[in-house]
C-alpha cells in the first residue's frame, strides 16, 4: 500500500504554497487507497508547540485527514544517532573545522568545487589523526558525508530522471543538530514511507538523500517533486504577497471552502468559480494526468 506524507518544518505558518503541496501530497497516496502520515520536521527550529498545533490544524481544517500519530523529529534523536554512528564506524564521515567564509573563499579559488555552490573538500584533506586531535581538544566540528561528487541519479514522477553530482555534505551540524539529509531519510524509512510528494525547491537535495538511503541499505521512495506556488511578481509565495495563511484568508471574509477550491483550480480539479472540498478534488484526482499551476487563480 502506497504511504506518502507531509512533513512541515514549525517555523511559521503555513501559506497557501505550503497548503497547496500538503494537499497534492495528500491526493497522490488518498487517490490509491493509500495511507497518509504526517511529521513535525523541527530539528532546526526546535520544538514549537502552538506553531506545530496550528499547522496540524490548518491542515486538519482544509480536509486532509492523517494516518497514525504525528512523528515529531525532535523526539527522535537517538534514531539519528544511530544512524551516524553506521555512517562513522564505516569511515563515511570526516570533521570538518571550515566556517562559512572559509568554504566561500575556497569555493572562489580557480581550484574551487565542481558543483557550484558544493563544499570544495578542505577538510576531506586533513590528516585524520590531526583531525581527531583537533575534536578530542574540543574545536567545534561538522561532520561532512564522503560522497566525493559522486553521481546520483533518481526518477521524479513528474520531472523523470534526475542525475547530479553530490558533494560532501553535512549530516551532523557543529552544534550537535543532526542535518535535514540524514533525518529525512531514516523517518521516511521508518514510517515505511515509499512516496514522496514535496516542493520543487528541494528536488537538489533528493541526490544526497538517495545517497545516504544507499549507504544504509534502505529503499529509496517515489519522489514527486511539485511546483511552487509564486506570486503576481513571479516570486514564490511569501509574507510581503499578503494574506497568505488560512488564517490570514479567514480574516478577509474567505470561507475554507473558497481557499480550498482554489488550490483545487490551481492543480485543474476545480473550475474558477466552483466550490469544492479536498473529498471532491480526490474523487477528480487521477495521479497519473497531474496539471500544477505555479501561481493560484486571483480571488
Ligand atoms: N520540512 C521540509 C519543509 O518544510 C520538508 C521536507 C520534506 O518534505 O522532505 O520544507
Amino acid at each position: 500500500m502506497t504511504t506518502g506524507r507531509f512533513a512541515p518544518t514549525p517555523s511559521g505558518e503555513l501559506h497557501l504554497g505550503n497548503l497547496r503541496t500538503a494537499l497534492l501530497s495528500w491526493l497522490f497516496p488518498r487517490s490509491v487507497g493509500g495511507r497518509f502520515l504526517l511529521r513535525v520536521e523541527d530539528l532546526t527550529t526546535g520544538a514549537e508547540p502552538r506553531c506545530q498545533e496550528e499547522q496540524l490544524d490548518d491542515l486538519a481544517a482544509i480536509g486532509l485527514d492523517h494516518d497514525g500519530e504525528v512523528v515529531v523529529q525532535s523526539e527522535r534523536t537517538e534514531r539519528y544517532a544511530a544512524a551516524l554512528g553506521r555512517l562513522i564506524a564505516e569511515g563515511r564521515t570526516y570533521p570538518c573545522f571550515c566556517s562559512r567564509r572559509d568554504i566561500r573563499e575556497a569555493a572562489a579559488a580557480p581550484h574551487g568545487p565542481s558543483i557550484e555552490g558544493g563544499y570544495p573538500g578542505t577538510c576531506r584533506r586533513l590528516d585524520p589523526d590531526e583531525a581527531a586531535e583537533r575534536v578530542a581538544r574540543g574545536e567545534r566540528a561538522a561532520l561532512r558525508l564522503r560522497a566525493e561528487q559522486c553521481v546520483v541519479g533518481f526518477t521524479d514522477r513528474l520531472h523523470g530522471a534526475i542525475e547530479e553530482p553530490v558533494d560532501d555534505f553535512v549530516v551532523r551540524r557543529a552544534d550537535g543538530v543532526v542535518a535535514y539529509n540524514l533525518a529525512v531519510v531514516i523517518d521516511d524509512d521508518e514510517q515505511g514511507v515509499d512516496q514522496v510528494v514535496r516542493g520543487d525547491d528541494l528536488v537538489h537535495t533528493t541526490p544526497r538523500q538517495v545517497l545516504v538511503q544507499a549507504l544504509l541499505g534502505l529503499s529509496t521512495p517515489e519522489y514527486v517533486h511539485v511546483p511552487l506556488v509564486h506570486g503576481a511578481d513571479g516570486e514564490r509565495l511569501a509574507k510581503r504577497h499578503g494574506a497568505i495563511s488560512l488564517r490570514a484568508q479567514l480574516a478577509e471574509g474567505r470561507s475554507v471552502a473558497e481557499v480550498v477550491s482554489r488550490l483545487g483550480v490551481s492543480i485543474g480539479l476545480a473550475s474558477p468559480g466552483e466550490t469544492v472540498d479536498a473529498a471532491e478534488l480526490l474523487a477528480r484526482f487521477d495521479p497519473d494526468d497531474v496539471h500544477v499551476a505555479d501561481t493560484l487563480p486571483p480571488v
